[in-house]
């Protein structure tokens, strides 16, 4: 007998029949004897679909954002309990608070502080399967706060490591994780298992298949991921410790067109320029990440980065006070951009990488605009339009003629 987590994301729960099928996925793992906690998203494009809404509305405020986002969740929790009871299923729908997710930070960022499942441990006890409202948690205030996006696979995996559970399962739309995103490149493969390491520098750099910070948690707390297809019984993806797929240097390729670049122009080139500039936008937890300071001219630089979409606003009203306070000479902004990246174990030790890299991409016209690496990655941010070409290219490239006799898993 086995402890489990089971999340399903917003496809797999999209319709009533949809939701009958995930309780028949689930119903196998009851009666051969596992105790099962299920987390669940909300329906299909439910939290786009709120967030469209608000924004008619344009009365920001983001504890009303979450008040309001997390409804989502909850519609689900409640249908898919109702769904298991239809097979005899004992079942009972927990939110956020009573599944005990405690969180903090700013409104729809917000951080998992601690858990506390003593509901959920007393229904496993009866026999009851818990069915939890990922995404949210409660705050000290008493206020629902949201996770981020695709934040219920945070949910999931923080209950597995506070429940001791065996491992958590994320069954989702496609059969697994593959080298790059299957609806972009038909010949990705899937990868049979990858290491943590390798699938979090994946999920930063956009590769939305699991949450990033959700597989940051189960690295900290060992917790076996399995990612497979709630549409389908194919074999899926073991996210764990080891790392057995050393074959590739490079083993994913990935995009990201959520991000748009933003330059502070003629910076004065004297000290405590980019804390005051960095520090105004973290105290307003607005994330950056590929800084670039440009070599000076004269006496002063450009300082770039990029910001998610959704903080563009945010970040440019920031930035351009900051301009006027610090005498910059001003501030512009880039959405046409997009972020691709190969990652993989060990790039950092290839030096042959980075040119074949940027090789690659030459030779399909495509012109690079910034370029930043880790250890494990190496990122270009290039013309939106042409993120497919790119892809493409470097898939071919790195991954079907570097192993091309190579099993698909
Ligand atoms: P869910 O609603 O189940 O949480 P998501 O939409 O968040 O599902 O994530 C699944 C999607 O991730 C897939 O439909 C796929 O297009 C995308 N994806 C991007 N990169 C990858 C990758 N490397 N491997 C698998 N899926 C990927
Ligand atoms: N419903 C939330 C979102 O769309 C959380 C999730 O699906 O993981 O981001
Ligand atoms: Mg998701």
């Amino acid at each position: 007998m086995s402890r489990l987590v089971l999340k399903f994301g917003g496809s797999s729960v999209a319709d009533p029949g949809r939701m009958h099928a995930v309780a028949a996925r689930i119903e196998p793992f009851v009666r051969e004897g596992n105790e099962v906690v299920v987390v669940v998203s909300a329906r299909g494009k439910t939290t786009d679909e709120l967030l469209s809404l608000a924004g008619e509305l344009r009365g920001q405020d983001n504890r009303e954002m979450d008040q309001l986002l997390a409804t989502g969740e909850q519609q689900s929790i409640a249908l898919l309990a109702l769904a298991l009871r239809d097979r005899k299923v004992p079942a009972r729908s927990f939110t956020g608070l009573q599944a005990g997710i405690y969180a903090d930070g700013y409104h729809m960022e917000g951080r998992i502080r601690t858990v506390q499942p003593h509901c959920l441990e007393k229904a496993l006890a009866e026999g009851v399967v818990p069915v939890v409202a990922g995404f949210q948690g409660i705050n000290a205030s008493g206020d629902i706060i949201t996770l981020g996006r695709g934040g219920s696979d945070l949910s999931a995996v923080a209950l597995a490591a506070s429940l001791e559970a065996d491992a958590c399962h994320i069954y989702t739309d496609v059969t697994g994780v593959y080298s790059a995103d299957p609806r972009l490149v038909p010949e990705a493969r899937k990868l049979s298992r990858v290491s943590y390491g390798v699938c979090m520098e994946m999920a930063v750099m956009g590769a939305k298949v699991l949450q990033a910070r959700s597989v940051e948690m189960a690295a900290q707390y060992d917790v076996p991921v399995y990612v497979a297809s709630s549409f389908d019984e194919e074999e899926g993806t073991w996210v764990m410790r080891e790392d057995v797929n050393e074959r590739l240097v490079v083993q994913a390729v990935t995009q990201d067109g959520n991000v748009a670049k933003v330059a502070v122009l003629g910076v004065p080139d004297v000290p405590g320029i980019a804390a005051k500039l960095f520090g105004a936008l973290g105290q307003n937890g607005i994330g950056v990440e590929m800084i670039i300071q440009s070599v000076m001219r004269g006496d002063v630089n450009d300082i770039a980065f990029l910001v998610h979409k959704a903080f563009l606003g945010e970040a440019i009203r920031i930035c351009r006070n900051v301009a006027r306070d610090i005498e910059a000479q001003g501030v512009t902004f880039d959405t046409e951009i997009a972020r691709i990246s190969v990652v993989g174990a060990g790039i950092a030790n290839h030096p042959e990488v980075p040119s074949k890299m940027f090789s690659i991409l030459a030779d399909v016209g495509i012109n690079i605009d910034m370029i930043a690496s880790t250890a494990q990655s190496i990122t270009c941010v290039i013309p939106s339009g042409q993120v497919e070409t790119a892809v493409r290219a470097l898939h071919r490239h790195f991954v079907e003629e570097e192993a091309p006799c190579a099993s698909p898993s």
